[in-house]
């Protein structure tokens, strides 16, 4: 079954800020929250809102779910790492629901395990996606095209291989957190305990403190660089095609994965073939003459070779006629797309004496007969 759209769970418009994403949830957790509600269905729907707040209310995994959908969450966090750092003791702080005891214990009930607040190590993160736009021609699509991009991303140190620590060194556990990259506070109310995560500010939550930075990175275990990407865009591309260049993104933190590079094609206009789908479309302009007589006119075409288009006797302006096999190539060798080409008749401006007797003539003889 298709995930559903946290905005939709949540009942919220896409813009909508903060405070009314809190509000809705809390809403919502009044309702579903199973201290409040013994039907069983209430533990999945709290599940759900409290999923879809937990990424709605975080800048950074809001950026991502707005960018990438679910995809951009379900590939880079874990199902536990969706929660964390998601400040519900605020939410049930007066509804009478004791977040220390109270959500752990949902967590439990929900997800078969405590949540792992204690879990030591700094996090490992995928890399962010990366998208670099390029325009080409239409003769680049209809060839394909090898070419070369300079991509300016975050790679990981070589020198610290990404610790940000001084080669022959090693970070040391945050004495602070214990490693863990989160400070809690517990505060006794009338509802109970509640204690308060947040990120430990001694190593700001990668739960360990670096005494000798590495020199190449500043301690930061990534670096910024220009990368020259070798790049192959394929026969039959159209505007709008995406190629995804795996692992060609930002570098990932602490071990993670690169994101990836996604190319995006936009197709320069053409002076003379308009493109739709696989075929293109041109107009080729002839005189009254050659429309009336019929014969074989030359045709440029987009593999810039000159293909033979015969007119029939009698045709007319606006007339379609198709060359087959001369339109953009397919994407995966799947053949051509065709050429149509819309006959003009123009009609001629300047008239010299033996034009126009001969026109004259024409015309009284069309009259007559
Ligand atoms: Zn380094
Ligand atoms: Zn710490």
């Amino acid at each position: 079954m298709a995930k559903q759209d946290y905005y939709e769970i949540l009942g919220v418009n896409k813009d909508a800020t903060k405070a009314e994403i809190k509000k809705a949830y809390r809403k919502l957790a009044l309702k579903y929250h199973p201290d409040k509600n013994p039907d069983k269905s209430a533990e999945e729907k709290f599940k759900e809102i409290s999923e879809a707040y937990a990424v709605l209310y975080d800048d950074e995994k809001r950026r991502l779910y707005d960018q990438y959908g679910h995809a951009g969450i379900d590939h880079r966090y874990s199902y536990e790492d969706i929660f964390r750092g998601a400040d519900f003791g605020d939410i049930f702080r007066g509804m009478g629901i004791d977040f220390d005891f109270g959500f752990n214990d949902i967590f439990e009930r929900f997800f078969g395990h405590r949540m792992d607040f204690n879990r030591r190590g700094p996090r490992r993160s995928r890399g962010i996606d990366l998208r670099y736009d390029i325009e080409i021609s239409l003769e680049d699509a209809y060839n394909g095209l090898k070419t070369e991009i300079n991509v300016p991303r975050t790679e990981t140190c070589e020198s610290c291989q990404g610790s940000g620590a001084k080669p022959g060194t090693n970070p040391k556990t945050c004495t602070e957190c214990n490693g863990t990259g989160q400070s809690r506070q517990s505060r006794r109310t009338a509802f109970g305990v509640f204690t308060q995560i947040s990120t430990c500010p001694k190593c700001r939550g990668e739960g360990t403190i670096i005494k000798d930075y590495c020199p190449q990175c500043n301690g930061k275990g990534k670096i910024q660089k220009t990368r020259n990407i070798e790049l192959k865009i394929p026969k039959g591309v159209d505007d709008g095609s995406q190629l995804r260049l795996s692992g060609e993104g930002e570098a990932g933190s602490f071990g993670g994965n690169s994101g990836d590079l996604y190319i995006v094609i936009h197709l320069k206009r053409h002076p003379k073939y308009n493109r739709s789908g696989s075929n293109l479309h041109m107009i080729k302009e002839i005189s009254f003459p050659e429309a009336a007589l019929g014969g074989k006119i030359d045709i440029e075409t987009i593999d810039g070779s000159i293909g033979s288009l015969k007119i029939p006797e009698g045709t007319q302006n606006g007339d379609i006629l198709k060359i087959r096999n001369k339109g953009m190539p397919e994407l995966h060798n799947r053949g051509f797309g065709d050429l149509y080409v819309e006959i003009q008749i123009i009609t001629p401006k300047k008239l010299n004496r033996k034009i126009r007797k001969l026109l004259e003539e024409l015309k009284k003889e069309l009259k007559e007969g």
